[in-house]
């Protein structure tokens, strides 16, 4: 049984959730989501862990109550072994983590970087980040959460193979700055990099939870499942 914390910071953690669901049918993996909504959820039983979209300010200001942020920037640091997928705000937030602390993706991000004309759109991304192809699997409306969220219609089709392109959302996303990668690029807009490796980090600038292709949170769960069968 797999454990992945879900940082319940704010922003898309239920799509998040949804989408671990379906990676892990598609796997044919047993997953427990552990909800992180405060410091002691963060332990070392996680292992992997989801740093959601959201808005990244109202994040690092939300979890300050709880330290939530601290516990889990401690967690990534106790185990670089494990891996973490933050996207859109989370990417921001592994990017830069404040504090003094040493960033978790060694890439300069800018919030908001594509500007008002285009804070928010959709485009296909290519993919070079090497993910298992997994079974298809339907999530039962009746897993959903409360809210019955569901994926946007129009991203329906799920893609399976790393050949086939990725259907970006991106929606005020911030933007990587080319010159100030020194991590692996794993998803391309054209020639823009909208998403970094860094270790077992990955970082991407767009919201994979909103689409039904898996691909992204089936690596997640396929490289958890691998570091915790060395560990
Ligand atoms: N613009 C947001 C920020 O700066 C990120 C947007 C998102 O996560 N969709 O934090």
């Amino acid at each position: 049984m797999l454990s992945v914390g879900l940082a319940m910071l704010q922003g898309a953690r239920h799509e998040h959730a949804e989408a671990l669901r379906g990676a892990a049918g598609e796997l044919g993996l047993d997953l427990n989501i552990v909800e992180c909504r405060r410091a002691s959820h963060v332990n070392s039983d996680l292992d992997a862990l989801i740093l959601p979209g959201g808005e990244s300010t109202t994040m690092r200001v939300a979890s300050q109550h709880e330290s939530l942020l601290e516990s889990l920037f401690d967690w990534m640091n106790a185990h670089p072994e494990r891996p973490v997928l933050g996207t859109c705000a989370g990417a921001i937030l592994m990017a830069s983590p404040g504090d003094e602390r040493t960033p978790f993706l060694q890439a300069s991000i800018n919030r908001n970087g594509w500007g008002r004309q285009r804070q928010s759109f959709e485009s296909t991304v290519d993919v070079t980040l090497e993910t298992p192809s997994g079974d298809v699997f339907d999530v039962a409306p009746a897993d959903r959460d409360i809210f019955a969220h569901q994926p946007l219609e129009m991203q329906s089709q799920a893609a399976s193979s790393t050949d086939e392109g990725f259907p970006g959302v991106f929606i005020r996303a911030p933007r990587f700055v080319a010159e100030e990668i020194s991590c692996t690029p794993v998803a391309m807009l054209g020639d823009e990099i909208v998403g970094v490796l860094d270790g077992m980090r990955l970082g991407l600038t767009f919201h994979p939870e909103l689409t039904l292709d898996r691909r992204f949170h089936r690596w997640l769960l396929s490289q958890a499942q691998y570091t915790k069968g060395a560990e």
